[in-house]
């Protein structure tokens, strides 16, 4: 007699291992950040509102773009509109975002934009536009047009070194970084994916604390399992900041209107006003400060310093207070101005310090 054999069941075939990108865009599903420029889900995004964002979060943060990115959008509603408005009103608007070269270049970017009448949709022709490098090329064509590109900025890089445990400093590390993200990235909804990894990064795999524990990708973190994620990524020591000093000048007529100028358009903080000042310099000389002076009146330093702090140079500044008559004229190259109006002027946030030493009451950031 033959033996029986025991029936065969049939069991469903094994679903295919979920990949991290799965796993991350089913937590960005039910995760997602609410950003002023996020398009809904299921809504197509705007290539205008994922460009402004872009190139305001360029070196700056997500809470202080909100303000800038509703106004802007509120004034200029697409990039039309945004051309035809004249530099001067969109350098105001834009006055206290810092990195001002940014705002020359969107204005350079939207005239373009208008004249061919709209966008590029892929990586290739984004970089072509003024102020658009490779990361927000790479963000645009992504989110914008659901293309896929690999976008990595400084939340992406700390994620990715941390997956894979990337023990190379940072900037060496950039290339490695890029071709595992480029391994990460999927085929369909890259723009959501790379979304995802900048929340992950923002909420979750911060910087000082990351909280593992919520972590859609933990099971595949080898920072993690190293009981020290939070030491990735690795960043080479860092050489002291450079200090330069120097002083800046604030006229006060009777009639309460301050001297103030506009820097050449091009350089640091091109285009901005600001108020009559020496060089600034590592050698700065405080003993010949007054030599620069803009007018000869009896100026009084204020007490105390103003810092700030660029990118590659940290700034101290004397101020020094005059008080000149109601006849006084401006000297070549600057203007009056009534003191009414300076919140509305173009005033980076390094004037803005210099007019509160000199006693004014200006707020930090222009009106939110
Ligand atoms: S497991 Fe922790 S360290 Fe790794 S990616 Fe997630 S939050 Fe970051």
């Amino acid at each position: 007699m033959r033996e029986r054999r025991p029936a065969v069941l049939s069991v469903p075939p094994m679903p295919p291992r979920s990949t991290p990108a799965a796993a991350l865009l089913a937590w960005y599903d039910r995760h997602a950040r609410d950003l002023p420029w996020r398009a809904p889900r299921g809504v197509t995004p705007d290539p205008y509102a994922v460009w402004l964002s872009e190139v305001m979060l360029q070196q700056t943060t997500v809470a202080a773009v909100g303000p800038y990115f509703r106004r802007f959008l509120e004034r200029w509603p697409d990039v039309r509109v945004l051309a035809a408005a004249p530099d001067e009103e969109i350098m105001r608007e834009w006055a206290g975002l810092g990195y001002y070269s940014r705002a020359r270049n969107l204005v350079a970017c939207a005239r373009i934009l208008a004249e061919r009448g709209g966008f590029p949709s892929d990586e290739a022709g984004l970089r072509e536009l003024p102020g658009v490098g490779p990361y927000t090329a790479a963000a645009i064509a992504a989110i914008a047009f659901d293309r896929r590109a690999v976008v990595v900025d400084g939340n992406v890089e700390r994620v990715v070194s941390r997956l894979f445990a990337i023990d190379t400093p940072l900037p060496l590390a950039k290339p490695e970084i890029r071709a595992r993200a480029d391994e990460l990235t999927p085929e369909k909804r890259a723009g959501d994916f790379a979304q995802a990894m900048m929340d992950l990064g923002a909420t979750i795999c911060t910087p000082k604390k990351p909280a593992c524990v919520l972590c859609p990708l933990a099971e595949r973190c080898l920072a993690r399992k190293s009981g020290a994620p939070e030491s990735w990524p690795r960043r080479a020591p860092k050489s002291a900041r450079l200090e330069r000093r120097g002083a800046a000048f604030v006229a006060i007529r009777g009639d309460d209107a301050v001297l103030l100028r506009t820097r050449p358009p091009k350089g640091l903080l091109g285009g901005m006003t600001e108020f009559p000042g020496t060089e600034w310099s590592s050698d700065f000389d405080s003993a010949r400060a007054l030599d620069a002076a803009p007018l000869a009146l009896a100026w009084k330093a204020a007490s105390g310093e103003v810092e700030h702090v660029f990118t590659h140079f940290a700034l101290k500044l004397t101020v020094f207070v005059g008080r000149a008559p109601k006849s006084c004229a401006a000297p070549e190259g600057a203007r009056w101005a009534l003191l009414a109006g300076l919140p509305g002027e173009a005033l980076p946030s390094l004037m803005r310090k210099v007019a509160r030493q000199a006693g004014f009451d200006l707020p930090a950031r222009p009106r939110t």
